[in-house]
């Protein structure tokens, strides 16, 4: 099956056109700056050469005419007819409390997906948006939600309740939800396969470490806990968010510096992090090179940054009661080998223990584990998109086999 995935914000469009078959992108790409006189899509087709046009794009439904006139165009495409599109999958945030799976889109499902917009006010309209935009452009294709949050969406109340009074949870569904669920599904599959036992077996923990850093506790195959909460600002420090921290701290601030409600979301959102503490950079690349340069407040990001995520590696493995497999994801998981081997260092008293040349030469699927170490650490490269393609697959083939179960009836 040929597969269309997108994942749209409220100023971008990111798209990946994936053979389910070759488990492959055919085609992948990117329009930015919708909204704008200039917006700009980068196409990349497979064997072919990349091109970038510039041009206005006014909103999400001419963001999605310029993509399929791109995959279907002569010199830079990669089908003939529209037909050639079996399904469109598309990236959700917030899934809310509803969806506990991936679903294919109905007229319910849309309601359910309004619903939920207040849990994420930023990130769900485009969401909608793109949704709407395709049915208008590829009316017959079946559409796919993945969400973020429904890996996570069993984690037992012990896990999902806040400190607050409970009636604010059934009031306003105040809860954790965690997210980056696709990207925990899929590496902590993939560290099963690579232990050699389905992932219903084992006790693993994922670290996604990208812009956005979360962790999650999967034991036998579920999310039990995960860092981020009821939005994803809560657990590790990320390139421009806080993380966890007392949450009076803000209240302070407001009080003292005199913050309205958005300024505070925009520190915390947009001014913490990496960015906050260093003053250097949000990005962990320029956070390293600014140590080598030896600048003091980069350390400190760093450290604070690792220092995190060991805490939640021993708190997730008290979680579990033991633990098998650590897995690194994310761009800085995944490239980061001072990362790695921080977050690592000292905790052979888990079980714990890298071997440094292993860690400084991956290369895709690594066991970056010490031959003794009774703990499998591995360094999974996350593809997301492919799990959006896989899940979309799943879902619109048992569709059309019930479908034509009902009309053989
Ligand atoms: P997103 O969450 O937006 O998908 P990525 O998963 O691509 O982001 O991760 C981006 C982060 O990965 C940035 O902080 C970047 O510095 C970091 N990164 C990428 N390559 C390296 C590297 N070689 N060493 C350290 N950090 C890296």
């Amino acid at each position: 099956m040929k597969v269309l995935v997108l994942n749209c914000g409220s100023s971008s469009i990111k798209y990946q056109f994936i053979d389910t078959a070759a488990q492959s992108a055919l085609a992948k790409g990117m329009v930015e700056r919708i909204g704008m006189s200039s917006a700009i899509l980068t196409h990349q087709p497979l064997d072919k050469e990349k091109i970038k046009i510039v041009g206005e794009i006014l909103d999400h439904s001419i963001a999605i005419e310029y993509v399929i006139a791109v995959l279907l165009s002569p010199n830079h495409g990669v089908i003939k007819d529209k037909s050639e599109i079996d399904a469109v999958g598309h990236r959700v945030v917030h899934g809310g409390e509803t969806f506990s799976g991936s679903v294919l889109i109905t007229d319910q499902v849309m309601k359910a997906l309004k619903d939920n917009i207040e849990l994420a006010p930023l990130h769900n309209p485009p969401n909608i948006k793109g949704i709407q935009a395709t049915k208008e452009h590829l009316p017959e294709t079946p559409q796919v939600g993945v969400f973020d949050t429904s890996f996570h969406i069993k984690m037992p109340p012990q896990a999902f309740l806040y400190g607050i009074p409970y009636e604010l949870y059934k009031k306003y569904k105040i809860r954790r939800y965690g997210f980056h669920g696709t990207s925990h599904r899929f590496v902590s599959q993939r560290a099963g396969i690579m232990f050699g036992k389905p992932f219903q077996e084992l006790k693993i923990i994922t670290a996604h470490l990208g812009n956005g850093c979360s962790m999650a506790a999967v034991d036998h195959g579920h999310s039990i806990d995960t860092t981020m909460g009821f939005t994803p600002l809560e657990g590790l420090i990320m390139g421009t968010r806080s993380g966890d921290m007392d949450p009076s701290v803000i209240l302070y601030i407001m009080a003292k510096e005199g913050l309205s409600l958005s300024e505070a979301n925009t520190l915390l959102n947009k001014h913490s992090g990496l960015i906050g503490i260093s003053g250097e950079s949000s990005d962990m690349r320029e956070i390293e090179e600014a140590i080598a340069e030896g600048h003091k407040k980069a350390k400190y990001a760093f450290d604070v940054f690792t220092y995190r995520i060991k805490k939640y590696v021993g708190s997730y493995a008290a979680a579990m009661g033991g633990l098998d497999a650590l897995v690194f994801t994310g761009g800085i998981g995944e490239n980061s080998i001072n990362v790695r081997k921080e977050v690592c260092r000292d905790m052979g008293f888990l079980g714990i223990k890298i071997d440094q040349t292993k860690n400084e030469n991956v290369k895709g699927e690594t066991d970056i584990s010490a031959s003794d170490s009774k703990v499998k650490v591995l360094r999974i490269p996350t593809n997301e998109e492919l799990v959006i393609a896989l899940d979309t697959q799943q879902i619109v083939s048992e569709e059309l086999t019930s479908a034509r179960a009902a009309s053989s009836h």
